[in-house]
């Protein structure tokens, strides 16, 4: 069986120079649940010492998961520009 960590390796990424993911974290600090620190696969999301998170776009896989599973509305939630961001191999 092939793992995602394989799998990533035959992906290629391209940095955009802004987030794609604007992130409202005045909401993320009255957030009890800070579902994303849990879900997100790539880890893109890192605890604050009291609360609130901070987030680090660059190793976004562009799953969409923090976007359905933020019950705040914190985030506008966009692809990156064209030709950024994560491009998927499978071969
Ligand atoms: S779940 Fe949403 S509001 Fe809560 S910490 Fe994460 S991004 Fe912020
Ligand atoms: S889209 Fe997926 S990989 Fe990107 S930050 Fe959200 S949960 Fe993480």
């Amino acid at each position: 069986m092939v793992n995602i960590s394989v799998r990533l390796k035959y992906s290629r990424y391209r940095l955009d120079r802004e987030a794609h993911i604007k992130v409202n974290y005045e909401k993320c600090r009255n957030c009890g649940r800070r579902a994303c620190l849990t879900a997100c696969p790539a880890q893109c999301y890192l605890p604050q010492p009291e609360n609130g998170v901070v987030f680090n776009y660059e190793a976004c896989l562009e799953c969409g998961t923090c976007y359905i599973i933020c019950d705040q509305g914190a985030l506008n939630w966009n692809f990156p520009k064209g030709g950024c961001g994560i491009s998927y191999r499978f071969a």
